[in-house]
This record gives C-alpha cells, structure tokens and sequence, in this order.
C-alpha cells in the first residue's frame, strides 16, 4: 500500500532538521511518495561566506543548496514546491491565502501524514509559527472536506529532557546554554506530550551531509563536533496533534505507525 508523507515548512534547512531522518528511512521503500512545501526560499538568512551568495541571490542559491541537500541525502522529494513568500515576512501574508495555497497542493496530494512546525516555531521563528497555523487549517479543513488521507499532522518538537542534556554538555564545555526564552533559540516541549520519537541514528550520517549542502547556513553548526551534529540528527520528534492523543497511546516510532 503507498503512503504518502507531506512535509510543510518555511525556509530551506527547516526540512533538513526536521524530516530528513524520517524521509531517508524510507529511501529504498517504492510505495513511499514525498511532498514537500517550502513557504519562503530563505533570501534573508545569513550568507556564511560572501563568495557563496549577495543578498539579492541568496534565495535562488538556498532553493539549490536545498534541493543539492535531499540528492546528497539520497532520496528527492517527489514533488518539491517553492511559494516564494518574502522570508521573516509570513506574518504579513494574507492568512486565508497562505493556507489556499497549501490546501491547493494537499488537496492533489491527499498525503496520509502531514508534518508541520508546532506553536513554538522550534526557535519562536514567526515564519515557522505561521507556516505551521497555516498547515494546521489547511489539514482541518482538507478533512472536514472528508478528502481521503489526513490520517495524522505531526508537529515537529524538541522533548524538554533533550533540550536539558544538551544545555548541560553546553555548561560543561564552558559555553552559554541555549536559552529558549530568546528568539531563534530552541525551546522545548514537556516531554510527555511527544507522540512520535523516531530513530534516526541509523541514517544520521546522511542527514549531516544533506546539512553540509546548505553552505550559506554553516553558522548554525560551526560549533559542532561532527560527533555532535551525528547526536543532534540520530532522533526526530513531534507531538501528535490530530488526531487527539491520549496520555494512555504509546510513542510512534514511525510517521506511518499504527496507521490502517
Ligand atoms: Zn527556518
């Protein structure tokens, strides 16, 4: 039976923290398909190295190093879509036409999961906020449309234990803990409300080379010993949001798990 896996997320990397794990688990299976939704392309990030990028070229050349990141991975998306939205600019698009546009692709697509961004953002990026509302009223209103699919939106989160071990290693080495109540700094979700913890170790060396692609981005990681970045990428979390998790349901292992 195929399943189809539909990814919705606001900048180029966000896929790459996020699902990339789960996706490369799945390379070798053929009735996995895909999708994969991009809100914005990314122009007001960082350029980590000015010969790679000037401001007016920067989303053209993540939009590539993105897509160099899921080759490099080993499995593409099936369909990959660009909304070119303005980056750090979500918040300002029309809500309604936000969530059109997704409903638009997930409408044709009927994915059995949807994977999105929680309240939090992760970081409490406002684009990941709002790209993540948006994919919420776009999954509702797909199933109150009684489309096929649907079956389950994952919210992708940070369990807080997590968060602690890594802000201890942090102390330990002498540097400032992450601290979530700033903005772009993780912040984590009480650990027994995560639904789904998957094991991503088995690929994570992967998962670090498609994160290698989006050389713009290298600030993030720089900091990182590669046996870090193996540890960080080795699980991928989030909190089951539909349908409604009861405190007795186990922890899916797998996007797909325990579905008809
Ligand atoms: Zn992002």
């Amino acid at each position: 039976m195929s399943r189809t896996f539909a990814a919705v997320v606001a900048h180029p990397d966000d896929d790459t923290f996020g699902v990339a794990g789960t996706v490369a688990l799945h390379a070798d299976d053929p009735d996995f398909r895909f999708v994969l939704i991009h809100a914005t392309s990314g122009e007001a990030g960082p350029i980590a190295d000015p010969a790679l990028a000037t401001r007016e070229t920067l989303g053209t050349v993540r939009e590539e190093e993105d897509r160099r990141s899921w080759a490099v991975l080993g499995r593409e998306p099936d369909r990959h879509e660009w909304l070119r939205y303005p980056d750090h600019g979500l918040a300002d698009v029309p809500f309604d036409e936000l969530v059109d546009r997704i409903t638009e692709i997930l409408r044709e697509e009927r994915p059995d999961v949807v994977s999105t961004f929680g309240p939090d953002g992760i970081t409490g990026h406002p684009d990941h906020i709002r790209v993540g509302e948006a994919t919420a009223a776009a999954f509702h209103r797909l199933r109150a449309e009684a489309v096929d699919g649907f079956e389950r939106l994952i919210r992708v989160a940070i369990p807080q234990s997590l968060l602690d071990g890594w802000n201890e290693q942090l102390v330990a080495a002498g540097k400032e803990p992450m601290d979530p109540t700033q903005l772009y700094q993780p912040r984590g979700v009480p650990d027994d409300t995560i639904g789904l913890r998957v094991d991503t170790s088995s690929v994570a060396a992967r998962v670090v080379q498609a994160l290698r692609e989006h050389h713009t981005q290298a600030g993030d990681i720089q900091d990182m010993t590669d046996d870090e970045q193996l540890e960080m990428l080795s699980r991928e979390h989030g909190v089951v949001d539909w349908p409604p998790r009861g405190s007795a349901d186990p922890v899916l292992h797998d996007v797909f798990d325990r579905l008809d």
